[in-house]
């Protein structure tokens, strides 16, 4: 396979400037001799500390979330301008949490997902079904139907820098883990959407990530499979003790 493996670390909504700066500093260190491809995403609070100590490393600084305007009246959002000028390289869109907390729509979603590739973003693009989506046998469905409106309107040129990450809602941090098979399959299948919409070769490159629950015991099971090439990860990205063995796999 000649994909890399890229491990993405989510902070959501914890640590201050402190316990940021440390933990970045302690990934920074354990992460310099990593062989794949690494992300951090702290709060928007945290990214002016967590950039300087990331800058000129291997781990990307990402960003949870942006607005869906590039700027103006939009009290309590983060455009994209912002992230710019704070180093963000990454922006990671439609996580679970902004599509079923926060009611976040795939046409919003999409929404953001072209403003932040129009200004040089490389896009996490979250899709995952919730449990009784699965349970009622409509977890491809709604992986496809994410996937599709999330993407309309992106460039095959653009796609180059959109990551996918397939989080089943049921197992982000639930401690519950899709087993290796059925992640690949959700994976292989939507590797199989890309080649309808892109073709055969952009689906053989895309990166998709797995994410719920990943952790340092199952982290190189699941990335054993052919489709998954990578994690998005939540509350184990925050300690170094158990995203840098996540990192480290295999
Ligand atoms: C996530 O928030 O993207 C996630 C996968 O969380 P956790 O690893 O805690 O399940």
């Amino acid at each position: 396979m000649s994909r890399n493996y890229y491990i993405a670390g989510n902070w959501k909504m914890h640590k201050t400037r402190s316990e940021a700066a440390e933990l970045a500093k302690a990934l920074a260190a354990q992460l310099k001799d990593g062989k794949h491809r690494y992300l951090a995403a702290p709060s928007f609070t945290l990214l002016e500390t967590v950039a300087p100590i990331l800058k000129g490393t291997n781990i990307r600084l990402g960003a949870q979330n942006c607005a869906a305007e590039e700027q103006g009246a939009h009290t309590g959002e983060v455009s994209v301008l912002q992230l710019k000028d704070l180093g963000v390289q990454t922006v990671i869109l439609g996580h679970s949490e902004r599509r079923h907390v926060y009611r976040e729509d795939d046409a919003l979603i999409n929404k953001k997902v072209k403003l932040a590739l129009s200004h040089g973003f490389e896009v996490i693009l979250c899709i995952g079904e919730l449990l009784e989506e699965r349970e009622a046998g409509k977890a491809e469905q709604v992986c496809e139907v994410q996937t599709v409106k999330g993407l309309d309107g992106v460039s095959a040129a653009d796609l180059d820098r959109v990551v996918l990450a397939y989080e089943p809602v049921w197992a982000i941090g639930t401690g519950k883990t899709a087993t290796p098979e059925d992640a690949d399959a959700i994976h292989g299948f939507v590797r199989r959407v890309i080649a309808r919409l892109y073709g055969p070769a952009a689906a053989e490159k895309i990166i998709i990530q797995y994410g719920g629950s990943v952790k340092p015991e199952n982290a190189a099971a699941l990335m054993a499979k052919e489709n998954i090439d990578g994690a998005l990860v939540g509350g184990a990205a925050l300690k170094a003790e158990t995203f840098v063995p996540i990192a480290k796999f295999g």
